[in-house]
């Protein structure tokens, strides 16, 4: 199936043929502060499978990691990092459709935030228990 989706003001549209990699939440500091959010849902894509239109502004969070977002409407867009050249990572909130989403892992959960409890656990990928259960 084809992937599209866009910031909130629309200035900025992408869309992937391809399959996502990957589907992660990552609990991270530096993705919490880089999307004022208590966690970032990502879908990974082959980078050269990504068609964007618009224009993107960037934010170098460590000298590894870009992260694009919208210079009009603030809408994050995409997070990339040297440690996995060949993958772009979109955020989830900006997907046109949820319907075909589903997050496969939660990673670097040491890091977040007290107040979250996920419900959406996922058997058999590391992120099976409730913090509760851990
Ligand atoms: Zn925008
Ligand atoms: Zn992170």
């Amino acid at each position: 199936m084809a992937w599209s989706g866009g910031c909130y003001c629309g200035a900025v549209t992408w869309s992937c043929a391809a399959e996502p990699t990957r589907n992660l939440v990552c609990h991270c500091e530096d993705c919490r502060r880089a999307l004022s959010a208590p966690m970032m849902a990502s879908l990974g894509f082959p980078k050269d499978h990504v068609q964007w239109s618009g224009e993107i502004r960037h934010f170098h969070s460590s000298p590894e990691a870009d992260r694009g977002f919208c210079g009009t409407c603030g809408s994050r867009l995409y997070f990339a990092s040297k440690r996995w050249p060949d993958e772009q990572f979109i955020m989830a909130s900006t997907l046109a459709d949820h319907s075909a989403y589903w997050v496969t892992k939660h990673v670097v959960t040491d890091e977040m935030v007290p107040w979250v409890h996920l419900k959406n656990v996922i058997p058999g990928t590391g992120f099976d228990k409730t913090p509760e259960d851990a």
